[in-house]
């Protein structure tokens, strides 16, 4: 049978790098669930939709047709067939994906995107997010929470950016943080029944082993 992982988390805790190597090591689908909700927020800014306006971004929330390519070694993210990998990345994207992705609208469609890529994965899948051993996929077979100081996420976050302000970079993440955990559906959460991992003082290699190793338990 299939195997469905779900590793969630906020941001700066090595999540999409260790979600990627796990899928790659273990042959599975890989899908960054962030990314769908950035894509969304993109194709929002993009088409003029007041991101402060909720039932503005509901009436539009089916519009963008959202595809994600699963293979972990080379993953990407079209809207109505256009390549976002980039434009979804960027601070204007980073500051609104919140405000979007905490309209109940969006989550329906967003989660049914994520469910049914689920269970067209033939060996399996591994799911990176916010809610998904929460909410998206609460039968998954191994629940991941990955957690990290705030100096440690920081830090790793403006490493991805190139030298940008470490300070400026945590104020914005813990921000983000905040709005994920505090919106009224599916906030950011440990379920119950996930393994919590303090990533702070282990190297990527060493969260990958210790995911690898609780999957083929
Ligand atoms: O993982 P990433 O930082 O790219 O996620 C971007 C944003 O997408 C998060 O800050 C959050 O607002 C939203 N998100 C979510 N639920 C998920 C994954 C991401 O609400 N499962």
């Amino acid at each position: 049978p299939a195997v469905i992982v779900a590793i969630d988390g906020p941001s700066g805790t090595g999540k999409s790098s260790t979600s990627k190597a796990v899928a790659a090591q273990l042959g599975l689908s890989y899908l960054d669930t962030g990314a769908q909700y950035r894509a969304i927020t993109w194709w929002m800014v993009t088409n003029g939709i007041d991101v402060t306006d909720p039932s503005a971004i509901a009436d539009a929330a089916g519009k963008p047709d959202i595809v994600s390519g699963t293979d972990p070694s080379a993953p990407t993210i079209t809207v109505d067939g256009t390549d976002v990998a980039g434009p979804i990345r960027t601070q204007e994207v980073t500051s609104k994906v919140s405000a979007v992705s905490a309209v109940p609208e969006v989550r329906a469609r967003i989660t049914e995107l994520q469910r049914s890529i689920a269970s067209a994965a033939g060996t399996g899948i591994v799911v990176e997010g916010r809610d998904i051993g929460t909410t998206v996929l609460p039968d998954a077979d191994l629940k991941i929470f990955l957690t990290a100081s705030p100096e440690a996420r920081a830090a790793r976050r403006s490493g991805e950016l190139k030298g940008a302000d470490v300070q400026a970079t945590r104020e914005a993440l813990i921000k983000r943080d905040a709005a994920d955990s505090s919106r009224k559906t599916s906030p950011l959460a440990k379920a119950d029944d996930a393994v919590e991992v303090d990533t702070s003082e282990l190297t990527l290699q060493q969260v990958i082993e210790c995911v690898v190793t609780l999957v083929e338990e």
